[in-house]
């Protein structure tokens, strides 16, 4: 039988013996702790409330051939491509749809017709360029025809833009496939002009080219449970949502170019010198450094011919969910083998003579890196080669190849600075190819859930794999300064990719990669963390999730209600601002001498000013108050029951002679932070004290806490060590620190 009424007792008891609590303050609350509820969508067979796939989980499927030639005298792509997409969906469709991505680079396109521009009083001309038609270059892709491949006979497509939809001949139905045939060119672009993704680099004083081709074929869009058909335009931020399939692509270049792409070369025989081979061979047993597969001297020999002979590479990929290669005749190549639980994936690095001594020294040895941390945080990296290929300016992703910066100066040497930048961006474009690449997120919408989880990881792997690196950006410390920012100027990191505007790179990167830092580090601590971070890999590896997937699972993996951290750090704008507002101390008087007078706080000394202001140091020595009996000598019915358990003389004897704090937080900054409080003692021994988000949950703006010290304490810090991103350590600290004032300040700068 259920006795409310004891329960209910028991409870003041707790609240009067050992929380001191004042009467709970109502006012604070703001919801922050509520779940998420209709922010979520509703779980179904499809995904599960425990954020794993559901019983009835689909996803489609679309495999490639393709055959690509690329002219090096007027950089034209021409290709052919036959799709054959499988309908795995409950659906019957009636149309496909594909990106165009080239499409952006269009005159007139989306990308143009939708970007802001201003006039100011001096604008560099590629500005101009780039927005008004200042280069002469004629972007987007030539579609020459989309056939059905069994019959041969035309589809009716329609191009939105960068999308183009494919009518079928006859309705798809579950379970069915289908095959259709797209040819198509483009000419390549220079991506020193244009901020894309793909493109080639030409370098002057050899007279030869740098091929990236990337988005370089129309590719299936996504259809999935979530939203259907994915119907986002490619504007340029928001990247790119893919569905997985296999590949079989075979380029065709100059016969002296060197080509690396997506996948396994299936024919080294007929692409490599007997050398080149034999060292392409050693490389996939050697496992301590690079072998070197084209030299340094043999690339730059190169640079002079002109073949006109042409070589058609053959590349297989399975499992991927895009394609992008390179071509140059000017690259060095060097790989070695990595081990990563039964799996012994070939590391390969590819670069000109531009980005050595530095590329020869670090690429292959940041891959080896990236696979073994990634790898040990996730799941075994499953593909058998990972690519980084040296290209200026930027770094991007695609699977088993990716792009990186990094270029010495001309004399070779190199600053750390440099070096940190290379080494991160290739541990970064590497390690996407867990995230999106193989836990196949939408990019085009959510750009945290690549690009956060990855910043996480990268740093992860920089912290541990280069412990003199620079690993700032992507702290909670590092993402202070842009929380401190206005909120109102600011969007939540949960905002769409392309509405980020100048959040982008915050809400995208480091906002996340601290967030889940803090997570990790201060809230769940490393051990919870790390299994729930694995297990939704695992559970989505080679799937494509959501971001509920993702906050569901972290929750379900670790027991750990975290809809308050979702809600504050990715829904709102709001930041950690913790302060102390208030210290008290007090000691119990050692003899109760009027009952009458239970709990009365007696001042000892001022120190509460007189003008009713707050103390701000210890000066004024402790105040004392009283402990009376727990029945103060009478019988009530409320405690009566409870005279036998509790020993008054017992606990006043344990409070004795103690020192009792008790503190006021103030949440200035509206985001629920755990608190972390630094104790330093009169001997100079410090404590460190830590107290759960939870602390918070009765009221989200003010709370009171009781401490009990043998010390006497000199000093209170709060987050002493910047791990919760506090946006205003300048009312951390009791002793109040002497603010200083702006004429101070300005003099210190
Ligand atoms: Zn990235």
């Amino acid at each position: 039988m259920v006795e409310p009424m004891k329960k209910v007792n028991y409870i003041v008891v707790l609240l009067l013996g050992i929380g001191f609590a004042g009467a709970a303050q109502e006012q604070g609350w703001q919801g922050k702790f509520e779940q998420l509820d209709q922010l979520l969508p509703t779980p179904n067979s499809y995904r599960s409330a425990s954020g794993a796939p559901g019983v009835a989980y689909w996803q489609q499927r679309a495999d490639y051939v393709i055959d690509v030639e690329l002219n090096d005298e007027n950089q034209l792509v021409t290709g052919s491509e036959t799709i054959t997409y499988y309908n795995n969906s409950p659906e019957t469709l009636s149309y496909l749809w594909l990106q165009l991505d080239q499409n952006i680079l269009q005159r007139d396109g989306i990308k143009d017709k939708t970007t802001p521009s201003s006039v100011m009083d001096s604008i560099p001309t590629r500005y101009f360029a780039g927005f008004v038609g200042g280069f002469d270059y004629e972007g987007g892709y030539k579609i020459k025809s989309v056939k059905d491949a069994a019959t041969g006979k035309d589809l009716p497509i329609l191009i939105n833009f960068t999308m183009m939809r494919v009518d079928l001949p006859a309705p798809l139905k579950t379970g069915e496939k289908y095959s259709f045939k797209v040819d198509w060119s483009y000419t390549e672009y220079d991506r020193m002009k244009f901020d894309e993704r793909g493109g080639y680099e030409f370098f002057p004083e050899d007279g030869n080219y740098l091929y990236t081709l990337a988005q370089w074929y129309p590719r299936m869009c996504v259809f999935d449970d979530y939203e259907g058909w994915q119907n986002k335009q490619f504007l340029g931020n928001g990247e790119f949502t893919l569905t997985f399939g296999d590949f079989k692509v075979r380029i065709t270049v100059p016969s002296d170019h060197i080509v690396g792409a997506t996948g396994w070369l299936q024919n080294p025989k007929e692409v490599l010198t007997k050398q080149q081979l034999e060292r392409f061979e050693s490389a996939k047993k050697t496992f301590d450094k690079p072998v070197l597969i084209v030299t340094q001297e043999e690339a730059t020999k190169k640079e002079k011919d002109r073949s006109k002979k042409k070589s058609t590479w053959v590349f297989h990929a399975e499992n991927v969910r895009d394609f992008a290669w390179v071509s140059s005749r000017k690259f060095i190549w060097d790989a070695m083998a990595v081990k990563v639980g039964d799996k012994t994936p070939l590391a390969q690095s590819l670069y000109p003579k531009e980005g050595n001594p530095l590329w020869e020294k670090e690429s292959t040895k940041a891959i080896r890196n990236t696979l073994e941390v990634y790898s040990s945080r996730t799941f075994d990296y499953p593909y058998p080669t990972a690519y980084s290929i040296h290209t200026a300016s930027i770094g991007m992703e695609y699977p088993m190849i990716c792009f990186n910066f990094g270029r010495p100066k001309k004399d070779g040497t190199y600053s750390q600075r440099t070096l940190e930048g290379m080494v991160g961006v290739i541990v970064h474009e590497v390690g996407h190819n867990f995230f999106p690449m193989i836990v196949n997120s939408d990019e085009r919408q959510w750009t945290w859930m690549d690009e956060g989880l990855n910043t996480f990881l990268e740093r992860e792997t920089t912290r541990t794999r280069y412990p003199d690196f620079d690993v700032t950006s992507g702290s909670p410390k590092g993402i202070a300064s842009f929380m401190r920012g206005e909120k109102e100027q600011m969007r939540p990191i949960m905002a769409s990719s392309d509405n980020q505007g100048k959040s982008f790179g915050p809400n995208g990167y480091t906002k996340p990669s601290a967030a889940l830092t803090l997570l990790r580090e201060t809230i769940m601590g490393p051990e919870l963390f790390d299994k729930a971070f694995k297990e939704y890999a695992q559970r989505w590896a080679f799937k494509q999730p959501k971001p509920a997937d993702f906050f569901r699972t972290m929750e379900d993996a670790s027991a750990t209600d975290l809809d308050w951290f979702w809600r504050g750090w990715f829904y709102s704008t709001d930041n950690v601002d913790t302060e102390v507002d208030e210290v008290k101390w007090y000691r119990v008087r050692s003899t109760i001498a009027d009952p009458e007078k239970k709990n009365v706080k007696v001042k000892a000394g001022e120190v509460i000013g007189g003008d009713g202001s707050k103390a701000n140091d210890f000066s004024a020595g402790p105040q004392e108050f009283t402990v009376t009996d727990f029945n103060n000598g009478k019988e009530t019915f409320r405690n009566a029951e409870f005279r036998s358990i509790i020993d008054d003389k017992a606990i006043r004897g344990k409070l004795e002679g103690k020192n009792i704090y008790e503190i006021t937080l103030k949440n200035k900054g509206g985001l629920i932070s755990p608190v972390i409080i630094e104790w330093t003692y009169k001997d100079g021994s410090k404590e460190i004290e830590r107290l759960p988000a939870e602390i918070w949950r009765l009221n989200e703006k003010e709370v009171k806490k009781v401490f009990m010290k043998e010390k006497e304490v000199v000093t209170i810090v709060i987050d002493p060590g910047q791990e919760t991103a506090d946006v205003n350590s300048s009312n951390n600290s009791f002793p109040k620190r002497p603010q200083a004032n702006k004429f101070d300040q300005l003099r210190k700068n």
